[in-house]
């Protein structure tokens, strides 16, 4: 059993992670304000949970729609949703019930399938980001990099219903610092590349983690996903 922290340390990881922040941003002559910390909550109790937003966390990240499920309690403020793991097509409609961006979206068909759902109410184009596997590890999800602007045609010209915010990648699993630079530059540059290819504006970079945000944003990160820095290990 992990025990659960405190509203005190809680607050300390955050408020460190913050400083981290502002300074990475500030090496790369960027502002923390256009920098959004997500707190993954995958595997944490609704307590946890509450304590992060009591702490000004606004933003929590789920791997599993089923997880999502079981954390409706209220947490005393509004807060949005984000999905960060794999979406398997039969469980697209209940995502879109339960999240506010899904940011793992890596293949036309299930682009299709949330467009389906999504047309059959005249609502606000819904934001998505797509995942692109940028390490080229075989057991990392995400779209393969030469499937990309063909993904994104894709969703650009047949789901007039998503709306597409950004890019997402898992930087490799690696001590090997410049590696993850490359991932998250080459991120970066799918971005701008896509945004001058189809007239676009595509702001985000969702990419860095606890072990590797700072690179991450010294790359151009604009939401960083956080877990453990925040909530200390999982309740697995
Ligand atoms: C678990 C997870 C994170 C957070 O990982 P930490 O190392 O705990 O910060 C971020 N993004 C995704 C997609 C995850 O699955």
């Amino acid at each position: 059993m992990v025990a659960n922290i405190s509203k005190t340390d809680m607050q300390k990881n955050i408020d460190g992670i913050m400083e981290k922040i502002r300074a990475s941003a500030e090496r790369a002559g960027r502002s923390a304000a256009d920098i959004t910390l997500i707190g993954v909550s995958k595997f944490q109790p609704m307590e946890a949970i509450r304590t992060a937003a009591e702490c000004g966390i606004e933003i929590f990240g789920e791997n599993r729609v089923q997880e999502r499920a079981e954390k409706l309690g209220g947490l005393g403020r509004p807060v949005s949703w984000h999905m960060i793991g794999h979406l398997q097509r039969n469980k697209a409609r209940k995502a879109l019930e339960l999240f506010d961006c899904i940011q793992s979206v890596d293949s036309l068909d299930l682009a299709r399938a949330l467009q389906r759902i999504l047309s059959e109410k005249n609502s606000a184009p819904y934001p998505i980001m797509v995942e692109i596997n940028t390490s080229g590890e075989p057991s990392k999800e995400g779209a393969s990099l030469d499937d990309c602007y063909e993904l994104l045609e894709g969703i650009i010209s047949e789901c007039p219903a998503l709306s597409v915010e950004g890019l997402m990648t898992i930087g490799p699993l690696t001590d090997d610092v410049a590696a993850v630079r490359r991932a998250f530059a080459l991120l970066r540059s799918l971005r701008d590349g896509a945004n001058e290819r189809f007239g676009i504006d595509m702001p985000h970079l969702s990419m860095g983690m606890s072990g590797d945000y700072e690179v991450a944003i010294e790359e151009g990160s604009t939401m960083v996903r956080i877990g453990t820095g925040i909530f200390g290990p999982r309740h697995i």
